[in-house]
């Protein structure tokens, strides 16, 4: 299911650094981690909660089409910022403490394009380098990771923008912003751009890392709030 992909990748100017950390990647993709972790659930997805009200002994959840959950404990992991929404719309008061905890968290935000291209990239072994910044900060090829990208040879190659860049673009054009990226990842593309989508990701990398990764709600069912703000990525 998963192998080492890397111990380190190129920087901005190419060349290879290797620190000895391994970095692994999921052989049939990202999503065949989670499934296999799901075996055995009864797992709901496409759900868009809306509130989570704590019951006194129970939590209650809540979906935009009107379904509920009722359990005796519960984790959330959604950007802490969402998850705060959530249990606010359930009038959920948090303990003060808490309740900083959680406000406190900040992301930084990122938009990542994907791109086809109509020939290999040339992005160095094994598939992934460090930008400068300037507006990259990473670009990855999942072709030379050896995923399936497709029916067509062309690489799929996968460009972070800068937290700075990100911000200053914010309400900028997708178009605009994908024109401004591509024409920064010219040097590494070595082949033509057939398609592009871009992403804007508002949580992307967690600010802090917190200890323990974690926080258990006082004064309230079991309820657990976790994922990147707290562990960190
Ligand atoms: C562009 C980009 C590329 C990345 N690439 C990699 C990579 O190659 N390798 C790697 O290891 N990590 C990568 N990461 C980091 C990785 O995605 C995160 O570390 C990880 O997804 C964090 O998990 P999480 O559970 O904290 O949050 P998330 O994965 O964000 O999960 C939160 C979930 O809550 C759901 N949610 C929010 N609100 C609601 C609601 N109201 N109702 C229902 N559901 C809701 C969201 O839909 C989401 O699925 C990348 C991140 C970004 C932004």
């Amino acid at each position: 299911m998963l192998r080492v992909w890397s111990q380190g990748f190129a920087g901005a100017d190419g060349v290879f650094n290797d620190d000895g950390i391994d970095r692994y990647m999921a052989i049939d993709g990202m999503s065949a981690i989670p499934k296999l972790l799901a075996e055995g659930l009864d797992v709901t997805v496409g759900a868009r909660v809306e509130s989570i009200r704590s019951c006194g002994d129970h939590w209650k959840v809540v979906s935009d089409d009107g379904k509920i959950w009722l359990s005796e404990s519960m984790v959330l992991t959604p950007p802490a910022e969402q998850a705060l929404k959530l249990l606010e719309a359930g009038n959920t008061l948090l303990d003060p403490q808490d309740r900083e905890v959680v406000e406190s968290i900040r992301y930084h935000p990122c938009y990542a394009l994907m791109l086809r291209l109509d020939g290999p990239s040339s992005i160095p072994a094994p598939g992934g380098m460090w930008g400068d910044g300037n507006p990259i900060i990473w670009l990855g090829d999942n072709s030379l990771k050896g995923l399936p990208c497709g029916a067509d040879s062309g690489a799929l190659v996968t460009v972070h923008a800068s937290p700075s860049f990100t911000r200053e673009n914010w309400d900028s054009s997708p178009d605009g912003v994908a024109s401004t990226l591509i024409e920064a990842a010219k040097p590494w593309l070595g082949s033509r751009v057939i398609s592009y989508e871009v992403h804007r990701w508002k949580y992307s990398l967690a600010l802090q890392c917190l200890d323990p990764s974690y926080l258990i709600l006082r004064g309230h069912p079991l309820g657990i709030i976790a994922g990147d703000g707290f562990g960190g990525g």
